[in-house]
């Protein structure tokens, strides 16, 4: 089901509210790539309620990625530390990215992360 403009335009203010706790977070970095490049909050788990958990704040290129755009392996490698975050959004949200390229450095990365086994086993299956 849509959830409709209304419903869009407050979750878009409930999550510009925790803008500015997830800026001081990240330190106003990509915090996937390091990147400083257009920032905006990214939204992990749209159906879920906003958390800091699920919010990750991304730089363009990263956020092209989460709309489908396909990243070269050598892009990717830009995104491979943020495996090791401890915050959700940013480990499985650039798990998923990375579990796209076939490369065996990608996979293993995703293998050696403290990522939660069963959310890692439905990333690399
Ligand atoms: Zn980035």
């Amino acid at each position: 089901m849509a959830k409709g403009y209304l419903g869009n335009k407050d979750r878009l203010a409930e999550i510009s509210t925790f803008g500015k706790a997830i800026g001081k977070r990240a330190g106003f970095t990509c915090e996937w790539c390091g990147s400083k490049d257009e920032l905006r909050v990214w939204d992990y788990k749209p159906d879920a309620p906003p958390d800091l958990e699920t919010l990750a704040l991304l730089c363009q290129q990263c956020r092209s990625w989460t709309d489908g755009r396909k990243a070269s392996p050598n892009e990717l490698r830009s995104i491979r530390n943020a495996l090791w975050s401890d915050i959700p959004s940013v480990a499985e949200g650039a798990a998923k990215i990375l579990a796209q390229c076939k490369e065996s450095w990608a996979r293993e990365a995703i293998e050696e992360s403290f990522i939660d086994v069963d959310i890692k086993a439905d990333i690399l299956k």
